[in-house]
């Protein structure tokens, strides 16, 4: 089984595709984390999205989707930062008829300005391992010390209610197409992300049934 996992920043996706990694046996692929893989291996393919890079350009879509390709050979993936637009959506759409595969799920874990204004503006990470906590929600055992690795916490600069509002704003805007063009392929599957983590999963669990 193959899914793509999408949401805004703050709707949880990274915790869902754990959980789906566990429970129903798939690799999870991060297009950030490949990126970074593949420029700190200093592949071929890695040496031309450093390039872009360093120009602070975004990677085009055609070498973003050498790099799926390569990545998506696996039996059973959770694609997740993967397409990102209508262009990339068609990319995608191409290697996978190449190789044979199909995706049976673009899982969209739906959310709202207030959930995601709560869930970012609290949110601490640990500047040693990256870990994250939560404030209410998930708040680490000794406030401002991680748990894992006793690092510092800290609160991203851009995690503020009204930048956070802003972006919120831009991911609709943008988005909408995307969603638009799963939809009409009959495998758009909307979850309300704003439930809480069990619930938000256990929903998942009963769609990919
Ligand atoms: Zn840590």
């Amino acid at each position: 089984m193959n899914i793509i996992l999408f949401g805004a920043p703050g709707s949880g996706k990274g915790t869902q595709a754990k959980r789906m990694e566990k429970d129903f046996n798939l690799k999870q692929i991060s297009l950030g984390d490949i990126l970074r893989e593949q420029v700190k291996n200093k592949t071929e393919l890695g040496q031309e999205v450093e390039g872009y890079m360093k120009q602070g350009a975004l990677v085009p879509d055609d070498v973003v989707g050498r790099v799926i390709k390569e990545a998506i050979k696996v039996d059973g993936f959770i694609l997740d930062g993967y397409p990102r637009n209508e262009n990339q959506a068609h990319v995608l759409d191409q290697i996978l008829q190449e190789m044979n595969k199909e995706v049976k799920a673009f899982v969209y874990l739906d959310s709202n300005e207030e959930t995601i204004v709560d869930r970012l503006s609290k949110r601490r990470i640990c500047k040693a391992c990256g870990a994250n906590y939560h404030t209410t929600n998930l708040p680490p055992k000794v406030e401002g010390i991680c748990d894992n690795c006793q690092g510092e916490l800290s609160q991203r600069a851009d995690d503020n209610p009204e930048t956070i509002k802003k972006r919120w704003q831009v991911f609709l805007d943008e988005n909408r197409k995307l969603l638009d063009f799963y939809d009409k392929k009959g495998i758009l599957v909307r979850i309300d992300g704003t439930k809480s983590i069990d619930e938000v999963y256990s929903e998942i669990k009963i769609q990919l049934k």
